[in-house]
């Protein structure tokens, strides 16, 4: 990846027009030349209680930084361009049987100091397309959770108890849910939103994920 110099830097506030990526000038945020290279990589795995987890990319470079600008630069029009990736390669069929998608949230500190929920701007608009009722304010993070990356897989599991909880169960009763988040690692989020879900009376549990930690 190129490296933002602060040379890009200026002509990206004079000139906004420029590839996220490559720093070309172009009429988007990221170029045809750059939407090419992304690393699409469909993928299905089964993780019980989850029926399937599906995520459409690997968690490298450019989606990496991509997703690094929205998160912790507040770029959020970048999403867009995700959110057009997951209407165009997530295959119909998948969310064929879907009567409810359900964002893994935010713990409201970092909701507040973020300001948005990225996972929202990544998935809503795939809802809409799909007129799939998209619900993000049933399930909430109640426990501040240090980041996941740092513990190993036998910890996580441990941290993210009764780490969320559900307001109106009435919403995922007898459902068919697809809870969706931005990046798959060990699948330890997924799993515990999944189980609460069941446990609350959702008929079944599918996860879906911009992309997949390799
Ligand atoms: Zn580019």
């Amino acid at each position: 990846m190129a490296k933002f110099t602060l040379f890009a830097k200026i002509l990206n506030t004079l000139l906004p027009n420029m590839c996220e990526i490559c720093h070309s000038f172009c009429d988007q945020e990221i170029c045809d030349s750059c939407l090419k290279t992304l690393p699409i990589h469909p993928k299905i795995k089964s993780i019980p209680p989850l029926t399937n987890i599906h995520s459409l990319c690997r968690y490298e470079d450019p989606i990496k930084h991509l997703l690094s600008r929205i998160k912790f630069d507040g770029q959020k029009h970048i999403a867009s361009h995700l959110s057009t990736l997951l209407k165009r390669h997530i295959p119909s069929q998948t969310l064929k049987n879907i009567d409810v998608i359900i964002p893994v949230p935010l713990h409201s500190a970092r909701y507040k100091k973020r300001g948005f929920n990225q996972v929202d701007l990544l998935f809503q608009p795939l809802a809409k397309a799909t007129h799939i009722p998209y619900h993000n304010h049933i399930l909430s993070r109640i426990k501040a959770t240090p980041p996941l990356f740092n513990l190993d897989k036998e910890q996580r599991p441990i941290i993210l108890q009764d780490a969320f909880c559900i307001h109106h169960p009435k919403v995922i009763l007898g459902k068919n849910v697809m809870i969706v988040d931005d990046i798959y690692t060990t699948g330890s989020t997924l799993n515990a939103c999944g189980r609460l879900l069941k446990k609350k009376g959702a008929k079944s549990v599918q996860g879906m994920t911009l992309c997949e930690v390799k």
